[in-house]
């Protein structure tokens, strides 16, 4: 048995080694199918985004790597594409044109600096503060629901096929010194955000980086969010967001504990062109005529 993983990045950005080295590390490990989704170019400096001119090599190189092992695996084309309103998202014009098999929407950049500079909310954690001081005065709350709002704004206006580590945020909570997961208006942003995605065709990812980085204690998002999608029979899937080979399955046994437990019985994957729900357990997906 084995899995899926469609988060995942190679030296087109802030990963490591060709895209084929991924996927030949996904063949050793026996997947079903594996997706590529390079951070998109946004129109501003960033050290982890890619470079606009390198989309045409990236699309190159992803798709003659999936015609290289297509007897071993599945290779899905995908990006990771920053949302920011009116710059970047998937409607976009590049990656329209890029004809992707599908995209990972996330947010990492809230509104910005005064200078212009977009503020990266998974960066470094004093570059986190500094944005909170800055932008927000230091208030958690307007900063957090603000990134809540612009996730809906994402899935409202510009909706992609996964939405990419939906609680990142609290990355920068470790010791849960600036806002509790049980405070009301932090369930409240959370809510709110999950009835937008029940109206969409969305699938949520589980992350499991967070978990194996040892960024966080759970996966994004929260075992308790996790409930309420499974309540409101929203499809999921598991996703490693890796960086290297090693990575490409790391944390998923344990994330598919933390969502059998919840009573979660599918993962949906993407499967002979199109996003399908499978049976699974700790061990891998239960893919039938394999
Ligand atoms: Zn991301
Ligand atoms: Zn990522």
């Amino acid at each position: 048995m084995s899995w899926t993983n469609y988060h995942t990045h190679s030296y087109f950005c802030d990963g490591k080694f060709a895209p084929e080295e991924h996927v030949k590390e996904a063949v050793k490990q026996g997947l079903y199918a594996y997706g590529v989704s390079t951070h998109s170019p946004v129109p501003f400096d960033s050290s982890w985004n890619m470079k606009m001119e390198e989309v045409p090599r990236y699309v190159k190189e992803v798709r003659q790597a999936a015609e290289a092992y297509k007897n071993d695996i599945q290779v899905y084309l995908g990006m990771e594409v920053d949302y920011i309103p009116n710059i970047v998202g998937c409607s976009s014009d590049f990656i329209q044109k890029a004809e992707l098999d599908y995209t990972v929407g996330s947010i990492h950049y809230v509104d910005q600096f005064p200078n212009g500079k977009p503020w990266e909310i998974d960066g470094p954690h004093q570059l986190f503060l500094d944005g909170l001081s800055t932008i927000f005065h230091n208030d958690i709350r307007a900063a957090v629901e603000r990134y809540y709002e612009l996730t809906r704004h994402m899935i409202q206006y510009d909706c992609p096929d996964v939405i990419g580590h939906l609680d990142k945020i609290k990355m920068q909570n470790e010791d849960g010194n600036l806002f509790s997961e049980d405070e009301g208006w932090y369930r409240d942003a959370v809510e709110e955000t999950l009835e937008v995605i029940a109206q969409s065709s969305a699938i949520v990812e589980v992350n499991t980086r967070g978990l194996y980085k040892k960024a966080t204690d759970t996966p994004y998002p929260s075992p308790w969010i996790l409930e309420k999608i499974l309540e409101k029979n929203i499809p999921i899937c598991l996703n490693a967001d890796s960086h290297i080979p090693t990575e490409i399955t790391k944390g998923f046994s344990e994330a598919a504990h933390i969502l059998k437990e919840i009573g979660f019985n599918q993962l949906h994957i993407l499967y002979n062109g199109e996003w399908q729900g499978v049976d699974f357990d700790t061990k891998g997906l239960k893919m039938l005529n394999h």
